[in-house]
């Protein structure tokens, strides 16, 4: 864990700009580290991951889940999750309503969406999303809460493009807050940018910015 960095990041953040230091693949005590610099903010991608160092570590701690969500693995984080950064299909924010309801809470998410070239990708097209927001079986929901969108940029060294794609998603934002959450002072969070992009997506209205590398270094993935 690299203490200056991120207490240069958190100095660097603006106003209304969240950091989210990302562990996934890190041990818990680099989280402890980084919690004892202040760091109140995590992500993670695996389920299991989160729920083992979520009861390991300090209870005040907001977990957000960034990865790709299977159905299966949503009872693990249910009970505790701060905010799920990745719903992409109906299907799934369907399960985790469901699940919600079951421990009586209500869950913040954020729709995720698909504005990077790479096919690999997850998350909505536009159409898509807007063929969810506008069916009765969306508005039956009651135990998750729409706070926002996901994206991630293409892996390319061309700023240029980049910074395209995330001001695209940022025009997405406000399509859908016009059309559907004009009412809802709680959709307010585009969340963009990484190690790589941070500072293009916090020039491009990003309010969650999600870092891994730079605090926790390079990630291992050898034996996963
Ligand atoms: C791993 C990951 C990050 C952090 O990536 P870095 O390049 O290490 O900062 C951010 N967002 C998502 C969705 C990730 O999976």
């Amino acid at each position: 864990m690299n203490s200056e960095k991120l207490l240069e990041l958190q100095k660097e953040m603006p106003d209304g700009v969240q950091l989210i230091a990302v562990s996934k693949f890190k041990p818990a005590s680099d989280v402890q580290l980084a919690y004892d610099l202040g760091q109140r903010h995590f992500g993670e991608n695996h389920a299991m991951e989160m729920k083992q160092k979520h009861e390991e570590l300090p209870q005040d701690i907001k977990w957000h889940f960034i990865g790709h969500l299977q159905t299966n693995k949503i009872k693990y984080i249910i009970p505790f999750v701060h905010l799920i950064h990745s719903i992409d299909s109906f299907k799934l924010l369907q399960e985790v309503d469901r699940q919600a309801l079951k421990h009586n809470r209500e869950v913040d998410c954020l729709l995720q969406f698909h504005i990077a070239t790479e096919e690999t990708k997850f998350g909505f097209s536009l159409d898509e999303c807007e063929k969810m927001l506008q069916s009765p079986e969306f508005a039956s929901l009651k135990n998750v809460r729409i706070c926002g969108v996901m994206g991630m940029a293409s892996l390319t060294d061309d700023r240029q493009q980049i910074r395209q794609e995330f001001h695209r998603l940022h025009e997405i934002f406000d399509l859908l807050k016009s059309k559907y959450f004009a009412a809802s002072d709680f959709f307010k969070e585009i969340s963009m940018g990484m190690t790589d992009d941070y500072r293009i997506a916090i020039q491009e209205g990003s309010t969650l910015v999600r870092i891994g590398s730079a605090i926790f270094g390079a990630r291992d993935y050898s034996n996963k």
